[in-house]
């Protein structure tokens, strides 16, 4: 099977730990110290268009639709 996120499997694996420890040891992805992959939007996950300014975490798109809520302003 594969995932976009290797999390989901988690779910499934919880009730049977040795497999879950085994699974995470081969599966996790590594650490990163920079690159694109280090960062991904919090409300949807994808890794393109990031925004990290005023810590907000966001992709492009996600930003375009909770901006108002958050408080944002268009200028024109
Ligand atoms: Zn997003």
């Amino acid at each position: 099977m594969t995932t976009s996120d290797y999390r989901k499997m988690l779910k499934q694996l919880a009730p049977k730990p040795p497999k879950y420890q085994k699974f995470i040891k081969h599966n996790a992805p590594k650490k990163r110290s920079c690159g694109i992959n280090r960062k991904r939007c919090r409300r949807c996950g994808t890794y393109h268009g990031y925004i990290g300014k005023y810590g907000l975490g966001l992709c492009r798109r996600c930003f375009r639709e909770v901006a108002i809520r958050l408080g944002f302003k268009k200028y024109n």
